[in-house]
């Protein structure tokens, strides 16, 4: 039988632009369908964007557009991050797409003929931000526990799903298929919701507060609430309920979330598709919070971190291998530039990087330019054994989410092949001509090992794994799977190597306090250009000062009596960093033909030069004693 995979992200509310989270869900949704094609599943991945409800429609109405060209327009950004990060999603569904919008209402008919939605009164505290009505028991202090703000109350009159009637059938579903919902962590949060009593789902809206949604297809006063709406595309994003790849992919779908949406498709999504007469997904795989780190940033040194941004600054593979490395599936994990840049250059620039280009470097040498033909008498088994035990590793790992786990056990198979380059001295082998034979089934084991290792990190760095693969006189990359390294030898002798730059270039993480430092060694931006002729209108002339006194009731301004060949008044902001008394005597240099000004009552003739010291200011100052009143040029 064809083994079959589907995996979906949700589908993402278009009131926020794309951040960490919508890119790490997305691209662990992209690793596993990878991972899947690479292991000859047939593959769909899907993703899109949620668009209807009065978030969207109160935030177009803010932005003074109508809600579909507000939607029109964030959905466009997803769409168009997604290749960026290498997602390789093969359908893009929008909730305003008109399928979507008859496979809710074929689902909204067939529920409501069932007899499981009927009209009722409701009246009860309604969070606009969440956009639900919440019970007394579930605020805290009488607010939203998410937007602590106090709930309005509201009376409606509206159409409910009867969810209730489906919660024995659900718990003994969880309860019978452990990993319904995974990690064990989420399934037990799904049950503990269970244990209280499960209230029908109030699943309309009325038009007279909110038109921007589905309309119910048996009452047109009413729009579809907008989690009813939006679970719905996981089905009409493979062609529900006629489609051959409705059939073929929905037995085998699996959803990818974070966990604060745990309760609409552990608790809502099941019992809908339960009354719709439609089995329930396989698996329900619930993720953490990439907690970034706002302490560490301020905003006035312009280092705030945008993980987004990082992918730019550090390249996307290694972007793609430290999320899936440094978050444990399900858990909370925090995100900070400087781990990022330590995984960069230990696991990616010195192990793999470095294995890569010393085996290149060592094939080249001793092999002519292209895979030599090893000697099979006396093979040394270490790699192909340790290649084995990545793989079944990796395998295991990935059955159960785990990829930083697996992502672990390639980078051990790594450094097994980088120690075996030490034990094996393949430079010792060159000198000597009769051990030719041993140094070239060597110099094969080492790029075979190259082979596997690109062939296991593609799921998570596709581009990497490209690069290896060619560089190593693979001839078509792509059809390298899970397969073709179940056993050793599949690189073909005789191919030629290409070359290529180093894989994974070190960098140098600037910490804040370098990158301020950093910041002020930095050239001010100039002025625009002036002639000559406009540099000669101002007047430059040395002044001696005869005289200063602190100007009354400021803390900065200070009166000078100078000497420029004539007797004037000045006033200079200098007097936090000099004392009045300290000031008589000294020679500066002031602007003379300044139109004359008042500073706190005081007339000003002209301005001193002064710049910044290390601390405060300092005059312009002479190394030797001018003559009072010359010229400046
Ligand atoms: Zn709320």
């Amino acid at each position: 039988m064809e083994k079959t995979f589907y995996i979906t992200t949700p589908i993402y509310y278009v009131n926020a632009s794309p951040h960490i989270g919508h890119a790490y869900t997305t691209i662990v949704a992209d690793v596993l369908a990878r991972y899947h094609r690479l292991q000859g599943y047939r593959t769909f991945f899907l993703t899109g964007t949620d668009e209807h409800g009065d978030k969207i429609a109160e935030a177009a109405r803010k932005a003074g557009e109508s809600p579909k060209a507000w939607a029109d327009r964030v959905s466009a950004q997803f769409r168009d991050l997604w290749p960026k990060l290498s997602i390789s999603n093969d359908g893009f569904i929008r909730t305003t797409d008109p399928d979507h919008v008859r496979t809710v209402q074929y689902i909204l008919r067939k529920v409501h003929e069932a007899g499981d939605i009927y009209f009722s009164d409701y009246e009860g505290l309604y969070c606009v931000g969440c956009e639900r009505f919440y019970m007394e028991k579930e605020l805290v202090d009488g607010k939203c526990p998410q937007h602590l703000t106090v709930p309005e109350v509201r009376k409606e009159s509206n159409y409910f799903f009867r969810m209730g009637k489906y919660q024995d059938w659900l718990i003994r579903h969880i309860q019978d298929h452990p990993d319904f919902i995974r990690p064990e962590r989420y399934r037990n949060e799904a049950l503990a919701f269970l244990r209280e009593p499960l209230e029908d789902l109030c699943i309309s809206r009325p038009k007279s507060r909110l038109t921007w949604g589905i309309s119910l297809p048996f009452d047109d006063n009413y729009v579809t609430y907008v989690w009813f709406d939006a679970l719905i595309n996981y089905v009409t994003g493979i062609g529900y309920p006629d489609d051959e790849k409705f059939r073929t992919f929905w037995p085998a779908a699996q959803h990818l979330i974070a966990k604060d949406i745990l309760k609409p498709h552990g608790i809502y999504w099941p019992t809908m598709l339960k009354a719709a007469g439609i089995e329930p997904y396989r698996n329900l795989n619930v993720h953490g919070y990439w907690n970034v780190d706002q302490s560490k940033m301020s905003k006035s040194l312009g280092n705030v971190v945008r993980p987004l941004e990082l992918k730019d600054k550090y390249g996307l593979d290694p972007f793609r291998y430290f999320l899936l490395r440094d978050m444990v599936f399900g858990l909370d994990s925090s995100f900070s530039e400087e781990a990022f840049v330590q995984r960069i250059n230990s696991d990616l620039a010195n192990d793999l990087g470095n294995l890569e280009s010393r085996v290149r470097t060592m094939a080249v040498k001793f092999c002519q330019g292209s895979v030599p033909e090893p000697e099979r008498t006396a093979a040394d088994r270490t790699l192909p054994e340790a290649a084995q035990k990545a793989l079944a590793e990796m395998e295991a790992a990935f059955a159960e989410l785990a990829m930083h786990k697996a992502l672990a056990a390639i980078w051990e198979f790594i450094n097994t092949v980088n120690r075996y380059i030490v034990t094996s001295e393949p430079w010792s082998l060159a000198k000597n001509p009769a051990d030719k034979g041993r140094l070239m089934t060597v110099l094969y084991d080492l790029l075979e090992a190259l082979r596997v290792i690109a062939v296991m990190i593609s799921p998570f760095m596709p581009g990497t794994a490209g690069k290896i693969l060619e560089r190593i006189g693979v001839a078509e990359p792509a059809a390298q799977t899970f397969e073709t390294i179940r056993s050793w030898g599949g690189l073909a002798p005789g191919s030629p190597f290409k070359r290529g730059d180093a894989l994974f270039p070190r960098v140098e993480f600037k910490s804040e306090e370098k990158a301020a430092e950093q910041k002020d060694k930095k050239m001010e931006p100039l002025k625009p250009e002036i002639s000559y002729e406009d540099f000669e209108k101002v007047d430059f002339r040395v002044a001696r000062i005869l005289s200063a006194e602190p100007v009354p009731k400021s803390s900065k301004l200070v009166k000078l009596r100078i000497d420029i060949g004539e007797e004037r008044t000045i006033v200079a902001g200098i007097a936090k960093d000099y004392k009045p008394e300290d000031l008589p005597g000294k020679s500066i240099v002031v602007v003379a033909n300044l139109k004359p000004t008042k500073l706190m009552g005081v007339e000003s003739r002209g301005m001193l030069l002064a710049t910044d010291a290390v601390e405060g200011l300092t005059l312009i100052g002479f190394d030797k004693p001018p003559k009072t009143g010359a010229k400046v040029r």
